[in-house]
């Protein structure tokens, strides 16, 4: 479902990702391409808009950290922005009532409104331990009311008996004197649907609200309709009182753009999304994980995170200065490690980069772990500063006496050395490739990598 809007928008930050350097002409190239790629999704234009708006501040100004790229940053600055959109923070279904809580669901034919009721009342039995009674209030397509019936059978969730002949309203008061008398936790309502919405419809679902009160009134949407969805939802809005959203055939190959737009547009949150057909099919909305899904890029926002968090620009500044300058003493090196210690080790730093999951397979492999950089950072501590800017004058004695003030041992010393060597020489062919060369190496050579185990 999201496929369609992360390959567009993807195309997009691919723009972001060449540049080097962000001014104003270059953002409003490349937000530009973010808006087309979003209102071809589907977007309504109100919410295009005013994403654009929001991120180009952001970006235009912002000081790209030194250890990401200007597209990094940016995939950070748009994740943020539409998790916003998307809502933020999960919201739950209202169920903190005295109970029995009321559910009323509606929507318009062919929506999945009898589906999603049963799968709401199943997640609410299996997964929340809660009572619940489904009733259906479908009276005018034939088989409505069996067809829910049946779904119960099929999943162990009670339903209100069928009475042939009782209209809507007579059903409900019937369902709420069911539970009454049972002690149900939960009561959803599923209602009866038009092709599209209709007077009609509206009264009786106006009449149905005042007499059910209900707590939530879930507005079933097929996310396949796209723009659609949302005209729809904000006309139920006008009539009744909508209380979430459940966007269901996420599992289609729609554009996605009616999630997006849904919770700006209507102010009601999406609580759910319905991802098939079976009973099971029904996931919890968390805005933060559908952006990244959007964006198909989870590990370079947290990666601009943690790099944020915690590394000192200072610090990283002089290494890149040193690098450039090819030199890379053991000084260098050991600012290297402790900046890695700071964000999970080796394998931390690579395993959130694009493009090194290679690297960071090797990285596993060779098991190097937390241990390794302490070792190596005790023996570099045990240098002098003349040893850690010139190691060619680390003879044997020298090297006896770094093993012993290092409480390592001669071999690890002499591993050390060489592993600083090697990485000299990649250090020095990464340089001239300039920043993000790394993730076009094919891994690290193999001889570094044993001499590290
Ligand atoms: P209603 O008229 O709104 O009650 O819609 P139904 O619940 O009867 O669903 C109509 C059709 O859509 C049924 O064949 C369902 O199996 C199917 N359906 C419902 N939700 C989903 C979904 O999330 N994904 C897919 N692929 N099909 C769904
Ligand atoms: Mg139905």
């Amino acid at each position: 479902m999201f496929e369609n809007l992360t390959d567009k928008i993807e195309s997009a930050f691919a723009f972001f990702n060449k540049i080097t350097r962000l001014d104003e002409k270059q953002a409003d190239e490349g937000l530009r391409k973010i808006r087309q790629a979003l209102l071809e999704s589907d977007v309504a234009l109100s919410v295009t808009k005013k994403l654009i708006e929001d991120v180009k501040p952001k970006i235009v100004g912002q000081e790209v950290l030194k250890s990401v790229t200007p597209g990094q940053m940016i995939i950070k600055i748009v994740n943020d922005e539409l998790t916003r959109i998307l809502g933020s923070e999960k919201s739950d279904l209202n169920l903190s009532n005295v109970p029995p809580i009321k559910i009323l669901v509606i929507g318009l034919q062919g929506s999945g409104k009898t589906t999603t009721t049963a799968k709401l009342a199943y997640y609410l039995q299996k997964k929340l331990s809660k009572k619940v009674l489904m009733t259906s209030l479908d009276v005018y397509r034939p088989a409505a009311q069996k067809q829910l019936e049946i779904l119960g059978n099929d999943n162990q969730i009670k339903t209100l008996p069928i009475i042939e002949g009782q209209m809507p309203l007579e059903i409900s008061k019937r369902a709420l004197n069911a539970v009454s008398l049972t002690g149900d936790d939960v009561v959803i309502f599923d209602t009866a649907g038009r092709t599209q919405i209709d007077q009609q419809m509206m009264i009786e679902l106006k009449q149905l609200e005042s007499e059910i009160q209900p707590h939530e009134i879930i507005l079933v949407a097929d996310s396949l309709t796209g723009q659609d969805a949302v005209n729809i939802a904000q006309e139920f809005q006008q009539t009744v009182n909508l209380s979430s959203i459940i966007l269901t055939r996420i599992d289609g190959d729609g554009k996605g753009g009616a999630a997006l737009s849904m919770k700006a547009v209507t102010g009601c949150p999406i609580k759910f999304l319905a991802t098939g057909e079976k009973i099971n099919e029904l996931e919890t909305f968390y805005p933060d994980r559908i952006a990244n899904r959007i964006l198909g890029m989870g590990d370079v926002v947290s990666l601009v995170e943690k790099v944020a968090e915690n590394l000192e620009q200072e610090k990283i500044n002089e290494i890149e200065e040193d690098l450039k300058k090819g030199s890379f003493t053991f000084n260098t090196y050991l600012q290297q490690i402790r900046q890695m210690k700071k964000v999970g080790g080796m394998s931390g730093v690579l395993s959130m980069m694009p493009g090194v999951s290679k690297m960071k397979k090797q990285i596993d492999d060779a098991n190097l772990d937390e241990s390794l950089l302490k070792k190596q950072e005790a023996i570099i501590l045990s240098m002098t500063h003349d040893e850690r800017d010139n190691p060619k004058i680390i003879g044997g004695s020298r090297k006896k006496r770094i093993a012993n003030g290092s409480g390592t041992d001669i071999s690890m010393v002499n591993k050390l050395l060489k592993q600083h060597k090697m990485m000299t020489t990649m250090m020095k062919k990464m340089s001239k490739g300039g920043r993000g060369a790394l993730q076009g190496m094919d891994g690290i050579p193999p001889d570094l990598l044993n001499n590290l185990k």
